[in-house]
Order: structure tokens, then sequence, then C-alpha cells
């Protein structure tokens, strides 16, 4: 009989984010695999067998295609897998495409998701995205390559920017002043938690030595946040 693999997001951060059904499926799967961005204290509510994979933290990367392929060879072996990813799956957390590798393997699957770091990591430090003021959109992004435009909207959030801080400037200088409060936000709920207030002409010195995984905020509701801290 072919097994089930469930493709679960484990929140931003420690297991109070974790949804219901994400620990009852932690709990039930007879294998998990999962990537460096899941908290340590969630990793020990599972039961079946842990199996690193993923980028960084754990030597090697190991490749999308040996990741999907696990899977399919673990379902095809009747087991139940769970595929543990930080964050909601579907958040550029490649969970689209292992769900289209399980669909073409034939192997059943679903979808817990999980509290994003785009929205989540922001609301738990008291961070409105929105504000009947200052904001009336939000949009997420990644803010891994600069050569890509920026979305239009009052509160960016852009993911993975560490690394492109300065290019990311320039595009940042495209939709808002120099002047727009931003705010990085690093390892949210996670040991060595961080938050660095400033303004877009701040970057990329702002992000010095900033530890990740970390995003960063632009916009008015970052001023607001200030005033509540
Ligand atoms: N699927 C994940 C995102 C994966 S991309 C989600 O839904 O949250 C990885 C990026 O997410 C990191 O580079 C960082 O920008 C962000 N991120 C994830 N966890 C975070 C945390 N605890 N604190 C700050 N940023 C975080």
């Amino acid at each position: 009989m072919t097994g089930k693999v469930y493709l679960v997001g484990a929140g931003f951060g420690g297991p109070e984010h974790l949804t219901l059904k994400a620990l009852r499926v932690l709990e039930e799967a007879e294998v998990v695999l999962h990537d460096r961005l899941v908290h340590p204290e969630i990793l020990a509510l599972a039961k079946g067998e842990l199996i690193p994979v993923g980028k960084e933290g754990y030597g090697k990367k190991t490749p999308q295609e040996a990741i999907t392929a696990m899977l399919i060879a673990l379902a095809r072996e009747g087991r139940r897998v769970a595929r543990l990813k930080g964050g909601d799956p579907m958040v550029f957390g490649r969970g689209g495409e292992e769900a289209l590798a399980l669909r073409r393997a034939g192997i059943p699957f679903e979808v817990v998701p999980g509290v994003t770091s785009a929205t989540g990591a922001l609301s738990a430090l008291g961070l409105p995205l929105t504000h009947r003021d200052l904001a009336h959109s939000f949009a997420v992004a990644t803010g891994h390559d600069p050569a890509l435009p920026l979305p239009q909207a009052d509160t960016l959030v852009l993911l993975m920017p560490l690394h492109a801080l300065a290019g990311l400037k320039g595009r940042l200088l495209e939709r808002f002043s120099p002047e727009t409060p931003i705010a990085l936000l690093a390892r949210v709920g996670w040991p060595g938690e961080e938050v660095r207030l400033g303004r877009v002409r701040d970057l990329p010195g702002l992000a010095e030595g900033l530890p990740s995984p970390a995003l960063l905020v632009v916009g008015r509701v970052v001023n607001l946040y200030g005033e509540l801290l």
C-alpha cells in the first residue's frame, strides 16, 4: 500500500506557533524530513525518524531532486511521511514544487498550513502590516535577487534579503523615499532574536553582523512600531 506525504508548515518560531493539525501529523509521522528553519523544540515533538535535508547547517545542501525522490521512495514503501518546513510550506518553501512532483508520481499528499514569517514574525513583535491611516496594502517578495523589480505596496516585506542589500536598496529607492522607515527582524521566536530600526538610506550598513534568518520590512507602519516599543 502507498503511504502518504504531508507537507507541513512548522511556523516561524517555537512550538507555540504550531497548529494543532501540524502537531498531530508530526506525532503520527513515521519519518520526518525537515529543513534548517525548523525550531529544535518542534523537532523534539516528532516521534518518528528525523532526517535533516535542505540548506546549510547540516553540512552539504541536499539537492531538491534528492529530497523529492526520498519523499516518493518512502511513500512507496508505505510510510507516513512528514516534510516539515519553516513557516508555511507554500511560501518560498518549495512546497509547490514538491506537491507537483508528488502528484506526478501518483503519491497521495496533503498540505498543512503554517504561520509564515512573512506576517507572523511581524505580528509576534507587535508590528502591524496594515493601518487605516498608514498602509492599505502589503506585499511579500523575495529579496534574494535584486534584478527582480519589487511589487508596489504601502508595506513591503522582503524575505531572504541579507545577501543582496546593496542592490535591494537601489530597488527600494524606485518605490520609496530614502527617509522611509525600515525594520530588520532577525531570528524572531528563536534565541538571538534581534530587531533593528532605521531608514532606507541606512542600508546596507544597518544590517551589518545581523544573524539569519532575517527579513526586512519597509513602510510607514514601522514608525508606528517605533512608537509602540
Ligand atoms: N516558508 C518560510 C519562508 C522560507 S524563506 C515562511 O513561510 O516563513 C526563508 C526566509 O524566511 C528567511 O531568509 C527569512 O527572511 C524568513 N524567516 C523565516 N523564519 C524567520 C524568523 N524566525 N525570523 C525572521 N525571518 C525569518
